[in-house]
């Protein structure tokens, strides 16, 4: 993309949860319309919407609408078969590329990905019976998280074993599904951060403070801003997140998890090629959120500023939670943010919430 996209140009997002929400809405913000393809009648990105296709991700006429009517065409989450990447990359500029769809959605190709671009993991084995998973678990002391390849999300399809043996493997391997799985040593890490960076069309580089994330029953509860970690640990966290958007050619937001070890050093253990969860304290802390961001990239606009301008705490609401909103907006110097979901079930994600600090407020 020689020009940046003039106001007007419709911006297509595969994908009508909450992150394409918020991305319609930073795109509107911009002077951009927002096309949806999401196969929910009242999913929250299309509330807020020009166009909404009405179908399945992989339905070819819905991908060839969403190509014709879009400038650009984006995702907000990596679930989105890379078929369909790929078609629709052939049709209009596709941004983040495929490539990175491709590295994501499988733990163990990201890995090995992540390996060759000189950035450690957690060592880690492929699993597809219960001899292998009996075997992974004696190489790694008996202590190991074993993980759905695919489709694994907020610890979903995951299983923790510690100081386990042979007879604590029999029937693991079917009661996961009989799927291709991914055995990874258990890390004892002291913290575990995330890095939103991004990559702009002209190949700029931009990342926001590393967030240090507290997770519930394996979903994101909270991101607080500055981390607990020396600036030479936030320095290579950002150098890393650098490298993989390099490897990748990408271009836009994209979301590196860490674990960071008891001496600083630091172990990636996923990338989300997409907006992330724990990059939503941007909207209130800083000038261009991680939204904007991504909107200026896939647009060929320039990057953002990503300087902080408070310290910050983001918590999400799940479930029930959301019936806090009244009493958490009687409070100063908070952003609350709910998605429009109409059903608060277990689990699920309403909305989110980010109270301010002076800056300096919450370091050490
Ligand atoms: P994931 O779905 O891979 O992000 O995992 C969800 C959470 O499980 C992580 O945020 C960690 O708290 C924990 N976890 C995942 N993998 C490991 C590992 N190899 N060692 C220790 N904890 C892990």
């Amino acid at each position: 993309m020689s020009q940046p996209l003039a106001p007007g140009a419709t911006i297509g997002i595969v994908g009508g949860g909450q992150l394409g929400r918020m991305l319609a809405m930073a795109a509107a913000r911009l002077g951009y319309h927002a096309a949806i393809l999401e196969p929910d009648p009242d999913c929250p990105a299309a509330q807020v919407a020009k166009v909404h296709i009405d179908a399945a991700y992989d339905s070819a006429k819905a991908v060839e609408k969403l190509a014709r009517i879009s400038d650009v065409v984006t995702y907000e989450f990596e679930n989105v078969p890379v078929t369909v990447a790929r078609s629709l990359s052939d049709l209009v500029p596709l941004y983040p590329p495929a490539d990175a769809l491709d590295a994501a959605q499988d733990r163990l190709s990201e890995k090995i990905f992540l390996n060759a671009a000189g950035i450690p993991t957690a060592p880690f084995l492929s699993v597809d019976g219960d001899e292998e998973l009996a075997r992974g678990l004696v190489e790694f002391g008996g202590n190991g998280v074993l993980k759905t390849r695919r489709l694994g999300y907020d610890g979903k399809g995951q299983r923790v074993f510690r100081g386990a043996g042979p007879e604590d493997t029999r029937g693991v391997v079917a009661a996961m599904g009989g799927v291709p799985l991914i055995l990874e040593g258990l890390v004892p890490f002291a913290r575990e951060i995330s890095i939103i960076a991004a990559r702009g069309a002209d190949g700029a580089l931009a990342a926001y403070d590393p967030a240090e994330n507290v997770h519930r029953a394996g979903i994101l509860f909270q991101s607080r801003v500055p981390a607990r970690i020396s600036d030479a640990t936030a320095e290579a966290a950002r150098e890393e997140a650098f490298a993989i958007l390099s490897a990748l050619d990408y271009v836009g937001v994209i979301g590196v998890e860490f674990f960071v070890l008891g001496d600083g050093s630091l172990l990636v253990n996923e990338i989300a090629p997409r907006v992330h969860n724990s990059g939503h304290w941007t909207e209130a802390a800083c000038v261009v959120s991680q939204f904007e961001q991504h909107i200026r990239a896939v647009a060929g606009l320039p990057l953002g500023d990503t300087s902080r301008h408070f310290d910050c705490v983001m918590e999400n609401l799940i479930g029930t939670d959301q019936d806090r909103a009244p009493a958490l907006l009687a409070e100063r110097d908070l952003m609350l943010h709910l998605y429009g979901k109409a059903e608060a079930r277990p689990g699920r994600k309403m909305g989110h919430f980010t109270r301010l600090f002076p800056l300096g407020e919450l370091a050490g």
